[in-house]
């Protein structure tokens, strides 16, 4: 491995905390030392200690990201005398970039004029997609094996993480960085504009990215042939919030460094409620169908397809570029007063309305890389908790 990709890889881990992408933290300011925020007078409301003991494990759910090392397949092709639109691949961005991935593979559909079209999925992608088609005058139907919460969408952690093993640097088209971020752009605005309605579908959240000396010192050592995952966060510099470092008078943490930004929070749980629910509401219809082989779609009256299968067109499409990789979440019930979020020591913790959510990010985003097994391990989770236990405890 080169230089390069070494000391990018080992930037990475650093910026990719929690898998948030380097969204906030690339564009931080520098530390004032010893500088307080708040003006006298006023008082910071105490954040309430984190129950994470290992006994307060309600479930844990095991998820495989579906990362192309070119980035999300979005084209067009001709199968089964069928115009099928592709819009699957998306790593651990799915929710992120849905809205803006929709977009472009709803344009598509509506090339060639039809104005009745099939979507095959009902995760991030499948709702996002039909409602997009929807609102552009399309009359929709959803075909898909499970819907929410069984769904790998319904798994996912629920941040704000537009390149989050979205691709590898190396290996996508020049002009793939520009489409990410209009996807980007696009989605973001979308997905704001359901912050604050009923449900509370997406919302902000305190996000404190805590380290301790000893991992600001430890020296990453990448594993051989690491993809060298992409990150275009800086091009959306004007977007979100940026991280700012805390005083240690700003936080109770003991830790060495502490950085705070506001997180874009998706309910993933409400969130694809809300979107089945809109769905329906605006006459889309939702069947239960299983696609064995592409040469299944002949069974479907529409004429044009948007496969929105995620992990799952790996074998419906025979696509090998598809890699898993794999990520867990031990789940802790809702506490009372929790409202922040954090990452420390490799672990990210989420608090929402259904529960705590608890997942080990490891070292670098090649955590899980290659890792198909959807079975839980008890033992991850719990070393996940004592990892962060002694953020509340010492
Ligand atoms: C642990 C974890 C945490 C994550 N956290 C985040 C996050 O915080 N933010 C973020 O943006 N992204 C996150 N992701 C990534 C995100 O979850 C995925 O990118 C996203 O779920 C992909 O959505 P999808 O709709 O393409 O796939 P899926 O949710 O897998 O949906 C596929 C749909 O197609 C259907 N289907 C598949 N095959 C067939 C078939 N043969 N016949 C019929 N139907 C079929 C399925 O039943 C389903 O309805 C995370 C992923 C993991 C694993």
């Amino acid at each position: 491995m080169s230089k390069v990709v070494q000391s990018r890889l080992v930037q990475n881990r650093r910026d990719v905390l929690a898998g948030i992408g380097a969204m906030g933290l690339a564009g931080c300011a520098p530390r004032v030392a010893g500088q307080a925020v708040l003006a006298p007078g006023f008082v910071k409301p105490p954040l309430v200690p984190i129950d994470v003991r290992a006994e307060r494990i309600a479930k844990i759910t095991v998820c495989l990201r579906p990362f192309r090392a070119a980035g999300p397949r979005i084209e067009a092709e001709t199968v089964a005398a069928k115009r099928v639109v592709h819009n699957y691949g998306h790593g651990g961005s799915g929710w992120s970039l849905s809205w803006g991935s929709a977009e472009v593979a709803a344009g598509l559909a509506l090339e060639g004029g039809a104005r009745d079209i099939a979507v095959i999925g009902c995760g991030a992608i499948g709702l996002t997609t039909a409602l997009t088609l929807q609102r552009a005058g399309a009359r929709v139907t959803i075909y898909a094996k499970e819907r929410a919460p069984e769904t790998r969408s319904a798994r996912a952690t629920g941040t704000w993480s537009p390149d989050s093993r979205v691709a590898d640097r190396a290996r996508v088209s020049a002009d793939f960085p520009d489409r990410w971020e209009r996807m980007a752009r696009a989605s973001w605005a979308t997905h704001l504009g359901y912050v604050g309605t009923a449900g509370n579908p997406v919302f902000w959240s305190d996000f404190y990215i805590l380290r301790d000396k000893e991992e600001q010192q430890q020296a990453y050592a990448p594993p051989a042939n690491a993809i060298d995952f992409a990150h275009y966060g800086g091009r959306l510099r004007d977007l979100a919030p940026r991280s700012r470092p805390l005083t240690r008078a700003e936080h109770p943490f003991p830790v060495a460094e502490a950085r705070l930004m506001p997180s874009l929070t998706f309910n993933v749980a409400e969130l694809s409620h809300r979107l089945m629910a809109d769905f329906l509401l605006e006459g889309g219809r939702i069947e239960q169908m299983i696609f064995e082989t592409p040469a299944d779609l002949a069974r479907l009256k529409q004429p044009v397809v948007v496969n929105c299968t995620g992990y799952g067109a790996r074998a419906l499409w025979k696509d090998e570029t598809i890699t898993p990789v794999r990520g867990q979440i031990a789940w802790l019930p809702p506490q009372r007063g929790v409202d922040y979020s954090l990452y420390y020591r490799g672990v990210s913790l989420l608090p929402r309305p259904d529960g705590i959510v608890v997942q080990a990010v490891g070292p670098s985003e090649m955590f899980g890389y290659g890792d198909a097994s959807e079975v839980a391990d008890r033992a991850e989770a719990e070393a996940a908790l004592a990892a962060v236990a002694p953020l509340f405890t010492s």
